[in-house]
C-alpha cells in the first residue's frame, strides 16, 4: 500500500512509498483509508520540529473503513467508518486519562508522529480509541472535524461561554471559520470574529459572525470590543500571532476566560494588574477527547458544522506543504486516498 513517509532528511518534504503493514496485534484494527486531510501540524513533523521521525507515515486527520478486526476487539466491526485523529492513544491509567483529560496523558501516542499515521491507503488504529463518524457526515468533512473541528469545538467549551452571550474569535482561517460556526450554531453565542484580512471577515459574516473587527482598521481590536459590547464574555485565540493574544486579554470583561489554540512560538504580554482585578483566566486548549470528538462528529452531521474542504492526490502532498507555507490554502486540504 501507498504512504506519505517523511524523507530521512526530515526537510519539510514526503516521499510516497509502497510499504507492506504489520499483522495485527491484539485490540488492534485495519483500516481502508478514504480521506486524509493536509494540517499545518503535518509539516511540522515532515521539517522535524517536534524531533525528527525519518520514515514515519504522516496524518492525523483520517477518516475510514473498518478491513479487519484482531479477534478481542468487541467495539468496532468490518465496514464501520472511523477516524484516525492526533489524539491517537493514552495510557488509560494516569490521572487525565481517568479524569476526562485524556489529552494531556503524559504517555500520549500521536498519528503521523509517534506512530504510523493515516495519510496512506491502509492504517492501523488501536480499536478502543477510533471515533466512529455518524451517519449522514460527508467523510471528506469529517477528516476536517477530526482535528481542526473538535480542536474550536473543545476550545469553546473551554471557554465556559454561555447562549446570548460575547465570544470573540482571534483568526478566521481553517480553524477560526469552523470556531465561528460551532459558536454561533451549537454554543448559541454572539460572535466577534477578528483577522487582519478582509476577505476572511467577509467570510466570517457570511458563516453568522455578529460583529467583525480587523485591527489594522479599527486599531487595538481589545479596546474596540470593549466600546462595542462592554468586553467579550470569552475569547478563543486561533491566531499565530502574539499580538492577537495580547488583544484578546485586553478584549474580554471581567471574570471572563482566554483560551489560547494558536502557537506562535512566542511568550504574551500579561498586565498582571488587570489579571488579578479582574479575575481573568487564561487557558491552553489542545485538540479533545474521544467523547469530544464524538460530539463534534455528531454537529457536523446534524448539518450544524459545515467545514469548507477540497480533494487532492496523494502525489500532491508535497505541493500542498508548499502552498500551504506560501499562505495560499483557502479552507482544508483533503488526501483522497482512492484518487489516482
Ligand atoms: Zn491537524
Ligand atoms: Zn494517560
Amino acid at each position: 500500500m501507498k504512504a506519505a513517509v517523511v524523507t530521512k532528511e526530515s526537510n519539510g518534504k514526503v516521499e510516497i512509498k509502497d510499504l507492506d503493514l504489520r499483522p495485527l496485534e491484539a485490540g488492534e484494527a485495519l483500516v481502508d483509508v478514504e480521506y486524509c486531510g493536509v494540517c499545518h501540524t503535518d509539516l511540522h513533523v515532515a521539517h522535524g520540529d517536534f524531533g525528527e521521525v525519518p520514515g514515519r507515515v504522516i496524518g492525523h486527520e483520517g477518516i475510514g473503513n473498518i478491513k479487519e478486526v484482531a479477534p478481542d476487539v468487541k467495539n468496532l466491526k468490518v465496514g464501520d467508518r472511523v477516524s484516525i485523529a492526533w489524539f491517537f492513544e493514552g495510557c488509560g491509567t494516569c490521572e487525565y486519562c481517568t479524569t476526562g483529560r485524556e489529552t494531556f496523558c503524559r504517555d500520549v501516542k500521536n498519528a503521523g508522529f509517534s506512530v504510523d499515521g493515516a495519510m496512506a491507503e491502509q492504517c492501523i488504529v488501536k480499536a478502543n480509541y477510533a471515533v466512529k463518524v455518524p451517519e449522514g457526515l460527508d467523510p471528506a468533512q469529517a477528516s476536517s472535524i477530526s482535528c481542526a473541528g473538535v480542536t474550536c469545538y473543545k476550545a469553546i467549551k473551554v471557554s465556559d461561554v454561555k447562549p446570548g452571550q460575547w465570544i470573540a474569535i482571534y483568526g478566521i482561517g481553517g480553524l477560526g471559520n469552523l470556531a465561528i460556526q460551532y459558536a454561533k450554531n451549537v454554543f448559541n453565542a454572539k460572535v466577534i470574529a477578528v483577522d487582519i484580512n478582509d476577505d476572511k471577515l467577509a467570510f466570517a459574516k457570511e458563516l453568522g459572525a455578529d460583529l467583525v473587527c480587523n485591527p489594522l482598521t479599527v486599531g487595538d481590536a481589545g479596546q474596540w470590543i470593549q466600546e462595542q459590547v462592554g468586553g467579550a464574555h470569552a475569547a478563543v485565540v486561533t491566531a499565530v500571532s502574539k499580538v492577537a493574544f495580547n488583544q484578546a486579554v485586553n478584549s474580554v470583561r471581567a471574570a471572563a476566560k482566554v483560551v489560547a489554540v494558536g502557537l506562535p512560538p512566542e511568550t504574551m504580554d500579561l498586565e498582571i494588574v488587570k489579571t488579578v482585578l479582574d479575575g481573568i483566566q487564561i487557558v491552553g486548549s489542545l485538540v479533545g477527547t474521544r467523547k469530544d470528538l464524538e460530539e463534534a462528529f455528531q454537529f457536523g452531521a446534524e448539518g450544524k458544522v459545515v467545514p469548507v474542504v477540497e480533494t487532492r492526490c496523494l502525489h500532491e502532498v508535497n505541493d500542498i506543504f508548499e502552498e500551504m507555507e506560501q499562505g495560499k490554502i483557502k479552507g482544508r486540504m483533503v488526501v483522497d486516498l482512492k484518487k489516482k
